[in-house]
């Protein structure tokens, strides 16, 4: 099936980014004719007929909008830090702040050999401990990073912390932070192009309501 939509297509992921995310374009006068949060849908209109919503996985934005099938999209700092897709990162919305952090079992002392950083932030992970001169074996994960830990996958984990609470009730303990973490505002450089008189706008009010 051929997509002929023509108008602004802006991709978000589920959880907090959407909650917080949806008011800011409410400002804009743009809103999901449907709750986001309760269908099982993945493509929504909206209140303005030229602009529709993709509902992705949080890991999946930078590439719908590097691709083009989405002209603009929110997505976390963590998210874009580890993916680095080419895509333009146009405004620091400062929502869905938290912080990338190494963590590991409460009290526990590290091995003197080299660590092994159980985590889905891989790149991020080999940059950071190598910037602090460290190498360290990376073992690539999609989820509940806080388990690895606990059963002996891995001396560390990095992961985003936002209040603690989950590293806490699994026996962890937040150790160094890599960087503060909050949600941006992408674009595809060429519907950055193609499209900035519909986008304006729009950009004009985001930036404002985030500053
Ligand atoms: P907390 O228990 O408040 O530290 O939250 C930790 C968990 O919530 C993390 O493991 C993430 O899965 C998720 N989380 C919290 N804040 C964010 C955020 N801003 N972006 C993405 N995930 C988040």
């Amino acid at each position: 099936m051929t997509d002929d939509f023509n108008g602004l297509t802006i991709a978000l992921s589920k959880g907090r980014i959407l909650d917080e995310t949806l008011p800011l374009f409410e400002k804009t006068g743009i809103r999901p004719l449907e709750d986001m949060n309760k269908s099982r849908k993945l493509i929504f209109q909206s209140s303005d007929s030229n602009v529709r919503f993709l509902l992705l996985r949080a890991s999946d934005v930078p590439t719908y909008v590097e691709h083009g099938v989405a002209d603009i999209g929110v997505s976390g700092k963590d998210v874009l830090l580890e993916y680095a897709a080419a895509v333009y990162e146009l405004i620091d919305l400062k929502i869905a702040k938290c912080r990338l952090m190494t963590a590991g079992v409460k009290g526990a002392t590290l091995p003197s050999r080299r660590l092994r950083i159980a985590t889905k932030y891989a790149n991020v992970a080999r940059e950071y401990f190598a910037s602090c001169g460290q190498q360290v074996d990376i073992i690539k994960l999609y989820g509940s990073m806080e388990l690895a830990p606990l059963v002996g996958l891995g001396d560390l984990i990095v992961d985003v912390v936002d209040t603690g609470n989950t590293l806490r009730a699994n026996g962890l303990e937040p150790l160094d932070e890599i960087c503060q973490v909050s949600s941006r505002l992408i674009a595809n450089p060429i519907s950055y192009k193609r499209k900035l008189s519909q986008l304006q706008p729009i950009l004009d009010i985001l930036e404002q309501a985030a500053s």
